[in-house]
């Protein structure tokens, strides 16, 4: 029973972590398959063991994508989420079940597709368009309503003057998606995962200009009538929708019996590959309003609508070629060139091969034919041979670097084969200037991947110190810079000279040091000089920071050419600012905390003075603990603690502990 608590408490901590970076930051980072396996997992425990089902639960409620950079407003009336399914006989029992409620009627429902975009709530007076509202949590939204009136199919006034709240769906078409991330791209700016987040990013922003500058759409699917004067069915209610000047969605069917949604089902399985926008499945809603009312809703989703999902897709096609990748540490990273072909909504033309052991390990060679699956429906991947019993071998490994030449190397215990060359490679020294100047990187504004190829190809510049060394006549020899361009590109680069430091250590490109590492190191060293200078075990006693990192920083700092370049770039004014310490003191310095059983305020509180008096805090006991922080009901870490002989703090013994200090 304790391991389905757990596992309950589990899975609500992930979908929480999950719905935080899909509606609050429209960045995913597992499939939606992957995210509805483990919602289904959780409402199946909590409907095993309800004695463990809280109100909290993302079982009871919407997911929200509510932030501070709007009003909020109150929904006049509630929206809902939807139950889903992947799974045809899921769809046939909900409408059994709700038929032997009416056993002598005919049962209408109405098929529609399920549009990928974000729920938004539209309202009339008099015909007249007054507020545009996300869904939010269902029962507040933001209020978007200058950034709704730039979607042109949105009419701003209706036909008739009726009052009406209509809901739908906004989305981008996949095209667009594609132009807008081929965009981002060349800017260096960040590329959306998918047209959902594409369509939710573009809504969602402060400046409405920029909405108007993505090319969003809306279907109509919804609406509440606040004078009761609906029509009878929600087809009818459809029609109206039409009549009034919404866009609606074209395919919506009217059913007499569920086989005939089932073969809906599954010709819009493949055929909505040829659709212009993604859907992730089909929404089932009954016809009749009445009955609608009648059955009613849950904390979360109406009882008389529910969506069957479409299964993550996988697709055959032809393996082209495999290019060679060149990171800007030197990574070399085989990409597959795929003959181009349809999935979930994508033209898909290249996939990850991971590296050089993947590619032995699927057995695949140049000309096979492959399958592909959208992995995390976000980016593709080749997952098997389509033909295992064809005998092609298998890709081998290059020895030379594609782009300089230089013999391949690869560290002990690691996959991944580098060039060496790094302050040679021309592959490489572009890479690091791309990144230098991204978002990811000192974020400057204006000098995107295209500007800074060439300018290395024309020798304009030749590491990232000479960029701030460039001048109004250097710029101009480049083929996307005009004059006024250039000087907003030369006080761009100018604002950048005095990023913090963790940027600044992002930014060089060391290799294993990304963005949370470079906080890390940053927060604990404070000084650009303290970095430079710090031994290996003052590296590896930053929590976070493990013996592999400590290497690459320690020799990163003692390779003479990268303190030449961190010198040339201090003589153009490149200096970061210092990290400021929120220690309090060294107190916990060296020692280990773990932390069980429920206490008074919430872990972070107490895992953020253990850590602001240099303590670290792990999540297990070992004979290396050196305290144990118990609350109540603790759970097996207590035992654990007292049979390794670790010291037990009560709450109020931890409290002493730190006031002494
Ligand atoms: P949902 O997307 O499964 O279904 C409800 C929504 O469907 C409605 O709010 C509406 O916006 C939309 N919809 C589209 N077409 C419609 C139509 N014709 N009629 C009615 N509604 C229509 O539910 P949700 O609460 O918006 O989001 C939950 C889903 O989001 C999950 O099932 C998962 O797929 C995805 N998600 C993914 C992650 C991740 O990390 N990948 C995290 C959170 C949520």
């Amino acid at each position: 029973m304790e391991l389905f608590r757990q596992r309950i408490e589990d899975l609500k901590a992930e979908i929480t972590k999950h719905n935080k970076a899909y509606y609050e930051q429209d960045n995913p980072t597992i499939s939606d398959f992957e995210y509805d396996e483990l919602f289904r997992e959780l409402k199946k425990l909590e409907e095993l063991y309800p004695e463990y089902a809280t109100a909290d639960s993302p079982t009871q409620k919407v997911g929200s994508d509510i932030s501070d950079k709007f009003k909020e407003i109150k929904h006049k009336y509630r929206l809902y989420s939807l139950d889903n399914s992947n799974n045809i006989d899921d769809l046939k029992h909900w409408y059994e079940r709700i038929k032997k409620e009416y056993p002598n009627e005919t049962l209408k429902v109405v098929s529609e597709l399920k549009i990928d975009g974000l729920a938004c709530a539209l309202s009339y007076i008099n015909g007249n368009l007054v507020t545009g509202a996300t869904r939010g949590d269902g029962v507040v939204g933001e209020v978007i309503t200058e950034n709704i009136k730039q979607i042109k199919n949105i009419p701003q006034k209706l036909k008739n003057p009726i009052n009406i709240e209509v809901r739908g769906e906004v989305y981008m078409p996949v095209s667009s998606f594609e132009k807008l991330n081929e965009i981002q791209r060349e800017n260096g700016g960040k590329e959306f995962a998918n047209p959902r987040n594409a369509a939710a990013g573009s809504l969602r922003q402060d400046n409405p200009e920029i909405t108007g500058k993505r090319d969003l759409k809306f279907f109509a699917y919804a609406a509440v009538f606040p004078d009761d004067n609906s029509p009878k069915t929600h087809y009818e209610i459809l029609q109206l929708l039409k009549n009034e000047g919404f866009t609606v969605n074209e395919n919506a069917k009217l059913h007499s019996e569920i086989k005939t949604v089932e073969d809906y089902c599954k010709y819009w399985e493949f055929e909505r590959q040829k659709l212009d926008y993604a859907t992730d499945g089909i929404v089932v809603k009954i016809n009749d309003v009445d009955k609608q009312i009648e059955l009613g809703y849950t904390a979360r989703a109406p009882k008389w609508a529910t969506a069957f999902k479409f299964p993550p897709e996988e697709i055959e096609t032809e393996l082209l070629d495999i290019e060679l990748s060149l990171g800007k540490t030197g990574a070399l990273t085989p990409v597959a060139i795929l003959s181009p072909v349809q999935l979930a909504g994508t033209t898909v033309k290249r996939a990850s091969l991971h590296n050089f052991e993947e590619i032995e390990r699927l057995g695949i060679n140049i000309g096979d034919r492959v399958i592909i699956k959208k992995a995390a429906e976000i980016i593709p991947k080749v997952i098997r041979k389509a033909n295992p019993d064809e005998q092609n071998g298998y890709y081998l490994p290059p020895k030379f670097c594609p782009c300089c030449g230089t013999e391949l190397v690869k560290s002990e215990g690691e996959v991944v084969l580098y060039c060496p060359n790094s302050d040679g490679c021309p592959a490489q020294i572009k890479g690091k200037i791309e990144f230098w100047c991204s978002k990811d990187g000192m974020d400057i504004d204006g000098l995107g991947e295209s500007i800074v190829d060439d300018a290395v190809e024309k020798g304009i510049i030749s590491d990232v110190a000479d960029i701030y060394n460039l001048t109004e006549q250097d710029l101009m020899k480049l083929d996307l810079i005009k004059e006024k361009s250039a000087q907003n590109l030369l006080s761009s680069i100018n604002e950048t000279k005095k990023r913090p430091l963790k940027r600044f250590l992002t930014s060089l490109s060391i290799k294993l040091v990304g963005k949370e590492t470079a906080e890390l190191i940053s927060n604990e060293l404070l000084t650009l000089e303290k970095v430079k200078n710090a031994t290996k075990e003052e590296l590896t006693a930053i929590d976070g920071v493990g013996d592999k990192v400590a290497d690459s920083v320690f020799e990163f700092f003692h390779n003479e050419k990268n303190l030449k370049l961190i010198e040339k770039l201090a003589s153009f004014g490149v200096i970061p600012k210092n990290a400021e310490s929120d220690k309090v003191s060294d107190k916990f310095k060296g020692m280990t905390f773990v932390i069980t059983g429920t206490l008074s305020k919430p872990r972070t509180d107490f895992e953020n003075i253990i850590k602001s008096m240099g303590g670290k805090v792990s999540s297990s006991v070992s004979k290396k603990t050196s305290y144990v922080l118990c609350g109540e009901n603790p759970g097996s870490k207590f035992d654990k603690a007292t049979s390794l002989g670790v010291i037990i703090l009560s709450e109020q013994n931890f409290m002493e502990l730190v006031e002494n200090a």
